[in-house]
């Protein structure tokens, strides 16, 4: 695939670098200037895989995560990637209210939430231990105060 622009980023599992991660991604995509629904779309689905890394993939320590965003002309691909535990059953844990953390308020939609916001998500175990999430979404072009659609 020929990206326009890529950019990596990795940091500590730890809950403060949710915001950051979700912040980071936003700023990156803003160059190709997708709606505000887009954003907050993207948004909601890199805080969810972030936060999962945090919650699930390294129990009793912090790790560290791996953020990778690259844009074509009109479309976000986002991977997120941890070192951890990994996940046994995929399908189930895709599953809609399936958690493991039935006792920590935990829902079991972080999966469906991502899945529903994004046009593609494709979690798989890695080779070398933890989680790959890979995501992407088509975008919207804003259409600027010129009335001109950025792209077109
Ligand atoms: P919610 O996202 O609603 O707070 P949840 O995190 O349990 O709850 P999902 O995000 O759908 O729900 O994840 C389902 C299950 O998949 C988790 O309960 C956990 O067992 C497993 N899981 C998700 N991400 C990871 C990960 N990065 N490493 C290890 N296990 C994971
Ligand atoms: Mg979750």
């Amino acid at each position: 695939m020929n990206y326009i622009n890529q950019m990596t980023l990795k940091f500590d599992s730890l809950s403060i670098n949710e915001a950051f991660a979700r912040s980071a991604v936003s700023a990156f995509c803003v160059g190709l200037n997708p709606t505000l629904d887009d954003i907050i779309d993207i948004k909601t689905a890199v805080s969810e895989a972030v936060t999962n890394c945090v919650v699930h993939a390294y129990p009793n320590k912090i790790g560290s995560i791996e953020l990778w965003v690259g844009l074509t002309e009109d479309t976000i691909h986002i991977s997120i990637k941890d070192e951890g535990v990994g996940i046994e059953d995929l399908k189930l844990a895709m599953e809609p209210f399936y958690t493991t953390k039935q006792g920590d308020e935990r829902a079991g939609m972080g999966f469906t939430v991502m899945e529903s916001f994004m046009d593609k998500v494709d979690v798989k175990n890695r080779d070398s231990g933890g989680l790959e999430v890979f995501m992407k979404k088509k975008i919207t072009k804003k259409i600027t105060k010129q009335g001109i659609i950025n792209g077109c």
